[in-house]
């Protein structure tokens, strides 16, 4: 007997997502979570809700990006009314810093071919240094210009976290942290999930469970091909107003703290920091804004991005498994109102939004033939 409609396999953020679109949709939902032992790319990144620059090889996923943006602000105030937690959602435009006319000449180009390809969907502007000192006044000289897009925001990814666990137990849903999945079989209609001296039995399973789900994925006839990308943050003290709008790389928090990153590295399975990379993000930092100089660093940290070979989501329904599901991406806050609105409906059997087509882990399968 079917002891729950779904279980969600992973509680970071896109799991808590969908399983919070889930809930609110009426379905009974079970959010199975390994931990702190796991890696936890939602506890570790950096805030931005960002659309600029994203799908430049894939433009659909600039359209599911804009998707979720749009969707953002009344995510977050559903949230707020069901939960009393404040994501702090904030979405006045956001900034990619530029340090040379190359640069943004290169930029522009970028962005005007993503403009181009979403049918001017997404827009931008180009602000000279003048331009960008009446956004940021105390912008570093050594800063040329940046592009501007209308579509960029941030918020705080724990409170966002927080206030979808709130929301999924609000809908009956139930959160259990703690519980690693160690596997999933079918049994008839329905999918056993074996828990340390547990099981329980639904009727649909989605693997959310970030890099876990390179080991999940198999087990219901899918395909998780994920690598770690590391990305390190520095926190300071919390400061004077300085940044009305986030950078890629720079963020004022709701309390005051700027939040600098992020680095790409390429380490495996290590989330720890190092000091000459730390180095390098403070001294980009005060480069944009000198006002960091003598700024005290709070906190550090290492994350661990979850990365498809291309860096685009993967979401797949098995074929051999019928009602197993697959779902991850490196831009989860950003993406979290998508998840939650439109990719939820799906896996409760609703049509798939069109954006998602090409993000089945076929497009890593290619065939390379060998002239006889
Ligand atoms: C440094 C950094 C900066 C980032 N900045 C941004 C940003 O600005 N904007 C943005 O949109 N995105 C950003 N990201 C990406 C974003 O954090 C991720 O896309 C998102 O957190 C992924 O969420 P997830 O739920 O898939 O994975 P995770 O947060 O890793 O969660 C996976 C969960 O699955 C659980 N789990 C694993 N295996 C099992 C198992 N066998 N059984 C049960 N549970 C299991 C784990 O306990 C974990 O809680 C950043 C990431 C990093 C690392």
């Amino acid at each position: 007997m079917q002891q729950c409609d779904f279980a969600v396999i992973g509680g970071g953020l896109v799991g808590s997502a969908i399983a919070y679109g889930l809930a609110s949709q009426g379905h009974q939902v079970s959010v199975l979570d390994e931990g702190d032992v796991a890696y936890r790319a939602s506890r570790g990144n950096f805030g931005l809700v960002w659309v600029q620059g994203k799908g430049q090889e894939i433009p659909l996923y600039s359209r599911w990006s804009m998707r979720s943006a749009s969707l953002w602000a009344a995510l977050s105030q559903e949230l707020f009314e069901l939960t009393g937690v404040a994501t702090q959602h904030h979405n006045p435009g956001g900034v990619h810093l530029c340090y040379s006319q190359a640069e943004l000449a290169n930029r522009e180009v970028e962005l005007n071919a993503l403009a181009q390809a979403t049918g001017r969907q997404f827009t931008f502007d180009m602000l000279d240094h003048d331009q960008l000192r009446d956004l940021i006044p105390e912008i570093g000289e050594s800063v040329t210009g940046a592009s501007w897009s209308s579509w960029d925001g941030h918020a705080n990814p724990l409170y966002l976290l927080r206030a979808l666990h709130n929301g999924i137990r609000h809908y009956g849903g139930e959160f259990v942290p703690g519980s690693k999945v160690n596997r999933i079989r079918r049994n008839g209609g329905s999918f056993v999930i074996e828990r340390d001296h547990q099981t329980l039995t639904v009727g649909r399973v989605i693997l959310a469970a970030g890099l876990g789900n390179r080991e999940l994925a198999p087990q219901v006839g899918l395909d998780a091909p994920l690598v770690p990308n590391r990305g390190e943050i520095l926190v300071t003290e919390r400061m004077r107003p300085l940044l009305d709008l986030p950078t890629t790389y720079l963020r004022q928090t709701g309390e005051g703290s700027i939040l600098m990153g992020d680095s790409h590295e390429d380490v495996g399975f290590d989330d720890g920091t190092e000091t000459p990379v730390l180095a390098q993000i403070a001294q980009r930092a005060v480069r944009a804004l000198p006002a960091l100089a003598n700024t005290r660093v709070v906190r550090s940290w290492g994350a661990l991005r979850v990365m498809t070979p291309d860096g685009y989501p993967l979401y797949q329904a098995s074929e051999s498994h019928p009602g197993a599901f697959v779902a991850c991406c490196h831009s989860g806050v950003t993406l979290a109102a998508a998840h939650a609105k439109c990719l939820a409906p799906w896996f409760a059997g609703a049509e798939a939004p069109s954006e998602i087509t090409p993000f089945t882990a076929e497009r890593f399968h290619v065939q390379t033939s060998i002239p006889a």
